[in-house]
């Protein structure tokens, strides 16, 4: 062991500069910043290089995080780059919003006393730095193979997919709904947490490696299933999952409730300047908003309603504070920008005559009931599968769940061989990484079945 290898003795872990809660409540930026390359060099230098990278399997996409640490403790940026992409088609995105405290962070062996190592911060680093220094992903050694693959969605899964696919020399035709690419990187996840910016230069980083984007296409609607299956070598199904957890409330249809993601996308597509932004702007001031649920989406409502000027915001969830399922990260976040939390408090209804006056409560230990007043009532209890009808037409098993069922021989491929499927669709509402690590590894399985490229070793390495 070096001297190096002591340094997390004498340097604290430290992360980029975070905005002041006064000024970051005011606007939509991130709220933290990009380490300067002296920085990200010195948090780097802290990594033990512990020979049991506990860090590196935790992480679900198992990148090299000790060797791009040591590749940026030495200023080899580039390299730093070339190796988070061969494992993680959207790093730049990763780093941004991972629960890092619960997977690579958490499993840091430094985090038993010292504090882990910024990993998700230096991840954020490497890519964005290398992309400012004009560093893109070298596929000057692919031969194109005359193969094509249709894929459905530009959520992480399909962007995953179509990156994998592009690197074995496979056209991706990526169609999508949407104006934009991202799925709910774009249109689900607040500016705050990652800023639009990042999917626009990913698009252009895409677009340069040959993936073609087919904005504004439903598939099932726009065009038929059958036209993709009949033009493509096969079909990629990255579609996420979209059925909002319904609670039945009386009074929910009251003018006034909102349900998390349809005001989310409303929000995304006025900051975006979208031609399907919202024709009045959104503008809670006044309004006195109770958003009802405890994850992640129920985090960034109650922090995208404090930007929007709202009077007051609470969010009520069933249990305590230890068994919200949002990352505590994100929960910190919010209280620091004025959110209150009622823990242990289940809503039985939404209240009104001509539009939301109040939401009723039922304290979940002592039975009691209450009455909170509110303007404005979001829910978000989250989602569940919402399979397209055109896929059991087509021979594609689904789980009683409604999750698309994939076999265990070739990983994400389905019942039926020509089509494979990845991320929420398959694993239910889950993570960004994990959607990442479905469409990885849903292209090199592609890429295998057509016999379309050459699978390296390390490709099968990281299967
Ligand atoms: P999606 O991102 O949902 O993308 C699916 C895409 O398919 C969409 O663009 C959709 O328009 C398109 N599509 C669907 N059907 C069709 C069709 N028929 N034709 C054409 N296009 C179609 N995870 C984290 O790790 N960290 C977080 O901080 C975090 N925050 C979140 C916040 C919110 C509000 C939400 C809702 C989720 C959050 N998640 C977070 C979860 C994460 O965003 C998802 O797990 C991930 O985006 C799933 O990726 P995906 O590619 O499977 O699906
Ligand atoms: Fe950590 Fe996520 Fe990056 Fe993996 S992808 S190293 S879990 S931030």
């Amino acid at each position: 062991m070096s001297a190096r290898d002591f340094r997390f003795l004498e340097l604290p872990r430290k992360m980029p500069k975070e905005l002041p809660v006064q000024v970051r409540v005011q606007g939509w930026s991130e709220i933290y910043g990009s380490f300067a390359p002296a920085g990200a060099t010195a948090q780097a230098e802290r990594c033990l290089d512990c020979g049991n990278p506990y860090c590196e399997w935790k992480c679900p996409v198992h990148n090299y995080i000790p060797n791009w640490l040591k590749l940026v403790q030495e200023n080899r940026l580039f390299e730093a780059a070339t190796l988070a992409h061969e494992t993680n088609p959207l790093p730049e995105v990763c780093g941004r919003v991972c629960p890092q405290d619960r997977l690579c962070e958490g499993a840091c062996t430094l985090n038993t006393g010292f504090e882990s190592v910024t990993i998700g911060a230096i991840e954020k680093y490497i890519v964005d730095e290398a992309f400012k220094q004009g560093w893109r992903p070298d596929l000057s050694n692919v031969v194109a193979t005359g193969k094509r693959v249709a894929v459905i969605g530009a959520g992480p899964a399909g962007l995953s997919c179509a990156d994998r696919l592009a690197r074995a020399g496979i056209q991706a035709d990526v169609f999508d709904r949407y104006e934009e690419i991202g799925g709910l990187l774009t249109f689900g996840i607040p500016p705050f947490k990652l800023e639009k910016q990042v999917m626009l230069t990913r698009r252009l980083v895409l677009e340069a490696m040959g993936v073609n984007f087919h904005m504004r296409t439903e598939i099932g609607t726009d065009i038929a299933f059958e036209q993709l299956l009949a033009d493509y070598d096969a079909v990629f199904v990255g579609t996420g999952a979209y059925t909002a957890v319904d609670a039945n409330l009386p009074g929910q249809a009251l003018p006034g409730r909102l349900e998390a993601l349809p005001f989310l996308i409303a929000n995304a597509r006025q900051i975006l300047d979208s031609d399907l932004k919202p024709a009045v702007p959104m503008d809670f001031s006044e309004k006195r908003v109770v958003v009802l649920g405890g994850g992640d989406t129920a985090m960034d409502c109650v922090r995208t309603a404090i930007r929007l000027n709202a009077a007051s915001v609470s969010c009520v969830y069933r249990r305590d504070e230890v068994n919200m399922p949002g990352s505590r990260r994100e929960v910190g976040n919010a209280r620091d920008e004025g959110v209150k939390f009622m823990f242990n408090h289940a809503p039985i209804a939404i209240v009104g005559s001509e539009c939301v006056d109040s939401v009723r409560l039922k304290d979940t230990q002592s039975g009691v009931e209450k009455t909170l007043i509110a303007d404005i009532v979001i829910t978000a209890f989250g989602f569940r599968a919402s399979p397209a009808d055109w896929l059991t037409t087509h021979g594609v098993a689904l789980e009683e769940s409604g999750r698309i069922a994939v076999t265990k021989a070739a990983p994400f491929q389905t019942s039926n061989p020509k089509i494979f499927a990845g991320g929420d669709n398959v694993r239910g509402a889950d993570l960004v990484v994990t959607a990442v690590h479905d469409g990885r590894e849903a292209g090199l399985a592609i890429a295998r079945w057509l016999k379309a490229a050459k699978v390296t070793q390390a490709e099968l390495l990281t299967a």
